[in-house]
């Protein structure tokens, strides 16, 4: 026993276009709870997760020395002292700052004689294994961290942070240029993108108001910022170049966690002076609070961001399967926001299949805190389609829902659309949404009156959305279209 239903395309071999765009919307799952620490393997490298948009790293401040791993035989061996218990008084400071939030901070605990976490895994671990799983943990902790940063705000920075021992006690502040490029003039640097493009701050020269020289050296600049608050740096103001005096501009870190490979997490390495930075708490806590201080307006004046603003939140979603032809919602959503006002909250959608979801078939109603999405497929359709909610504050913070919508076809009726004519190349392009089972086939006639319909294409259980075209369509004369729909055996 056979059942048939058609519906008819009627077109005058007119373009009609249909403008399908494909919105990614990245919407990873955040498994590291703010505020809370998380290690490595045996405790060797330690992550304290954050919801800033900002990281710190300090790689040779560690001390301890396991038996399980060789000494290291080559490279450099000094400890950064005392920077690992520096970078843990930041992240309180930082914390009591910033209402609660928290910078994400990645600490080695191993003495540099095991591990070099700022040099590449040769010269950093030397081949043994235990040592390069430490070593690749504090790069992919960093990794994260990025990537969560990079999710809730779009952009961030990053600084890796060491200890010097040269005489002059200032902030080196590297930015992967030497003390002979920083030597140029002013608008040598801001001319085109030569020192900025080599710079681990390439992006946000970009992004930026202010110039590249301005960023380096300038009152807003880094450095400037950090001499404001009884730190001399250089470059700075002050001291716009290190001249022939010692002068760390950056290592590895700061080459692969800066903008210089691409990505919009900027960064600098700061190699810091020992006495009124690090050489007891009271030090290290005003080092802190100098660079929160700096780190406001810096945040400010060239990320637009404002470092008291959390991301916003939004409640989850769960998945939805429905019938073909029905549609979903209102699903209740929940948003809250730490500064910006919540009628200032802007929520889009994303489909990741907009044959079956088109962007103009999501709808949010309600105010306040408590939204409302309706997600409305196409007739007939089915499939599955992600569907991404994302939310964003006036800081540029995001937060993002998403589930995944399946449309079933039970009961539905085949969809035969009309896309476009295109003459020289594959004629009438036709976009038909199949029913899953069933054969299908595609009839064209002339003279609708006397209904002579001939056969055009024929598909026998299909999947989701297919593309026909007729190569014989003029565009002189109307032509008609229809769909046949019968159970396969
Ligand atoms: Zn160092």
């Amino acid at each position: 026993m056979n059942s048939s239903a058609s519906s008819i395309a009627r077109c005058h071999l007119c373009l009609w276009l249909l403008a399908a765009f494909f919105a990614a919307a990245s919407a990873h799952a955040q498994p590291y709870v703010p505020g809370q620490t998380y290690f490595g393997r045996s405790n060797y490298i330690e992550y304290i997760a954050g919801n800033l948009p900002f990281i710190i790293s300090a790689p040779h401040g560690g001390t301890n020395k396991p038996a399980e791993l060789p000494d290291r035989t080559y490279g450099t061996f000094a400890t950064d002292t005392a920077t690992d218990t520096l970078a843990r008084t930041i992240r309180t400071v930082f914390t009591n700052r910033f209402g609660g939030l928290v910078p994400h901070v990645i600490i080695c605990n191993l003495d540099r004689d095991k591990i070099d976490c700022n040099r590449e895994i040769i010269e950093g671990a030397q081949g043994n294994t235990n040592t390069e799983i430490a070593w690749n943990e504090f790069q992919n902790f960093i990794a994260t961290a990025k990537q969560t940063v990079s999710n809730q705000f779009g952009r961030g920075f990053y600084i890796d942070l060491h200890g010097h021992g040269h005489p002059i006690q200032q902030l080196e502040i590297g930015y992967l240029l030497s003390a002979g490029e920083l030597a140029v003039s002013d608008a040598t640097l801001d001319a085109g993108t030569n020192y900025s493009g080599q710079s681990s701050i390439k992006e946000l020269d970009q992004r930026s108001l202010s110039s590249f020289s301005e960023l380096l050296r300038g009152p807003t600049g880094f450095g400037s910022l950090m001499a404001a608050q009884g730190f001399p740096s250089v470059p700075s103001q002050a001291v716009p170049d290190p001249g022939t005096n010692s002068y760390f501009n950056g290592g590895y870190n700061t080459v692969q966690h800066g903008s210089l490979l691409g990505g919009t997490i900027s960064g600098l390495q700061i190699e810091s002076n020992y006495t009124n930075v690090r050489n007891n708490s009271v030090s290290r806590t005003n080092f802190a609070n100098a660079l929160a201080t700096a780190l406001d307006t810096y945040f400010s004046n060239h990320f637009a961001m404002n470092l008291h603003d959390a991301a916003p939140a939004v409640t989850s979603l769960t998945n939805q399967t429905i019938n073909a032809s029905g549609s979903v919602g209102p699903l209740g959503l929940t948003i809250a926001d730490s500064l910006t006002p919540l009628a200032q909250l802007v929520l889009r959608a994303a489909s990741s299949n907009t044959n079956l979801v088109p962007l103009a078939n999501i709808v949010f109603t309600g105010s306040g805190s408590n939204r409302f999405v309706t997600v409305t497929p196409v007739p007939y359709g089915n499939g599955s389609s992600t569907i991404t909610i994302t939310v964003t504050d006036t800081n540029g913070g995001m937060a993002t829902a998403s589930f995944t919508l399946t449309v079933n076809p039970t009961g539905s009726l085949p969809l035969l659309t009309a896309v476009n004519y295109d003459p020289a190349r594959t004629g009438l392009n036709f976009r038909l949404v199949a029913v899953a089972g069933q054969s299908h086939t595609v009839e064209y006639s002339d003279d609708l009156q006397a209904q002579i319909w001939n056969p055009l294409f024929s598909v026998t259980n299909p999947a989701g959305v297919l593309h026909t075209n007729d190569k014989l369509g003029t565009n002189n004369s109307p032509r008609f279209y229809r769909v046949r729909q019968e159970m396969s055996p």
